[in-house]
């Protein structure tokens, strides 16, 4: 936990006390970028809280997603373009119930479904690349990204350390019916789209099995905040 913070304090910007400090530039890394991935309710959103509470700066595909669709902007009027006009709201917001009915339903459901990813996958990481350069140009030693489609969008590839967070079907979907109010069938359609335990494990640096308490998740948690930002 309290790794990240004193270490920032070297690679801030100028000051005389940094002069002082007589850094090697050469030798500070560039900036880490981990991405985290993880079934629906494995616990991403708690582990990424818990990053934050160590200093690592989050971003967030979900929330920037939903920043992007919630008004009028490029990418809804291209999921327009693609889709047709009836994904809209009359303020050019997406309407994710018409949406969601067209991309995970009838004929060409599934080539609806491609076209949406592809262009909000674009939309996302353009937006994710822009605030990781803001993050480098400040110094931040490294960024968490939270994103549930870390391998569908290829982001993989950007990233330097990968962790996969895991949890049993069962504890997933009881979580999941607790936070979201929903059924447990209605849960349990989530997994259907989304990569299996095994092949994100399988293609990740880092594993945290989430199914005890908090407590030992934050335990889990940092210990791996502590590794990743000791390599080099
Ligand atoms: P999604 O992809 O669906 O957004 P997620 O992977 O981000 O899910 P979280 O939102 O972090 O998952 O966790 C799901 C729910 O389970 C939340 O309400 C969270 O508070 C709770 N939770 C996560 N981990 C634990 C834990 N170890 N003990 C108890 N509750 C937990």
């Amino acid at each position: 936990m309290v790794y990240f913070i004193p270490y920032r304090i070297h690679i801030g910007r100028n000051s005389k006390n940094e002069r002082k400090l007589s850094r090697d530039e050469s030798r500070i890394p560039k900036m880490k970028i981990i991405g985290l991935c993880g079934g629906s309710g494995s616990g991403k959103s708690t582990v990424a809280a818990i990053f934050a509470a160590a200093g690592v700066p989050v971003l967030d595909a979900d929330a920037i997603y939903h920043e992007m669709i919630s008004k009028s902007s490029p990418c809804t009027k291209e999921i327009a373009e693609a889709l047709g006009n009836e994904v809209l709201t009359p303020e050019g917001a997406l309407d994710r119930p018409k949406t969601a009915e067209l991309v995970f339903s009838g004929e060409g459901s599934e080539e609806r479904r491609k076209k949406l990813n592809a262009i909000t996958h674009r939309y996302i990481l353009d937006e994710v690349r822009r605030r990781i350069a803001e993050e480098e140009k400040k110094g931040t030693f490294a960024v968490l990204f939270d994103a549930p489609l870390l391998f569908e969008s290829g982001f993989e590839n950007e990233c330097n350390a990968i962790i996969c967070v895991s949890a049993d079907e069962n504890v997933r979907l009881s979580r999941i019916v607790q936070r979201d109010g929903i059924d447990r069938e209605t849960a349990r359609l989530r997994f259907a789209t989304q990569f299996s335990d095994n092949y994100l494990i399988s293609h990740s640096d880092y594993h945290i099995a989430n199914n005890g308490d908090t407590e030992e998740l934050t335990e889990k948690v940092e210990g791996i905040v502590r590794k990743i930002l000791s390599e080099k």
